[in-house]
């Protein structure tokens, strides 16, 4: 397992409903780490981005978070089924570059959920998973946080 060291991607993309916290903003906690540490909340005590994961071969050592301007992590679909989320915080980071590279590359696993800082939200998905696309599109309409890992049903406001 890698450790996050001097990255903080995770605590301005995410939405994290404990706290009412939008999608894309910077946290109430955030200095130069985090004022509550001990006592976050539980949806910043559980993420994990892919990154971390020191086994994952599609994100190399310089692919971490704060360096592409993208968070990758996995998801669970409320009714089935696993996603990737990418939280894109540099506009214009998932479409060329590495980072294309990486959505190209993660979408050959699974359909990539994005969500960018403009509020703009598009899926990446690989031909062999197309028929999960109506599903897939209609739950992402919906997702405002993960919480726990599950996409919830619900309409938060995203960042403009
Ligand atoms: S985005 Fe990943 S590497 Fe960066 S702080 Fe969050 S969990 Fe750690
Ligand atoms: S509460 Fe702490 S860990 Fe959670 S988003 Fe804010 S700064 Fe990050």
């Amino acid at each position: 397992m890698r450790a996050c060291g001097p990255c903080t991607e995770c605590c301005f993309a995410l939405g994290i409903h404990e706290t009412n916290k939008r999608p894309f903003a910077r946290c109430e906690h955030q200095g130069k780490g985090c004022a509550i540490y001990p006592k976050r909340p539980e949806s910043c005590r559980t993420f994990r981005c892919l990154w971390l994961d020191e086994g994952n071969p599609l994100l190399t050592r310089k692919d971490r978070p704060d360096r592409t301007g993208i968070v990758f992590a996995l998801g669970d679909m409320a009714f089935g089924g696993q996603v990737a989320l990418a939280w894109v915080r540099k506009l214009g980071a998932d479409t060329k570059g590495r980072g294309l590279e990486l959505m190209t590359a993660v979408s050959t696993v699974l359909p990539v959920c994005i969500m960018r800082v403009d509020g703009t939200r598009s899926i990446s998905i690989a031909e062999d998973h197309a028929h999960r696309l109506p599903a897939i599109r209609e739950e992402f309409n919906y997702i405002g946080v993960v919480e726990d890992g599950i996409l919830k049903r619900r309409r938060l406001p995203v960042a403009p």
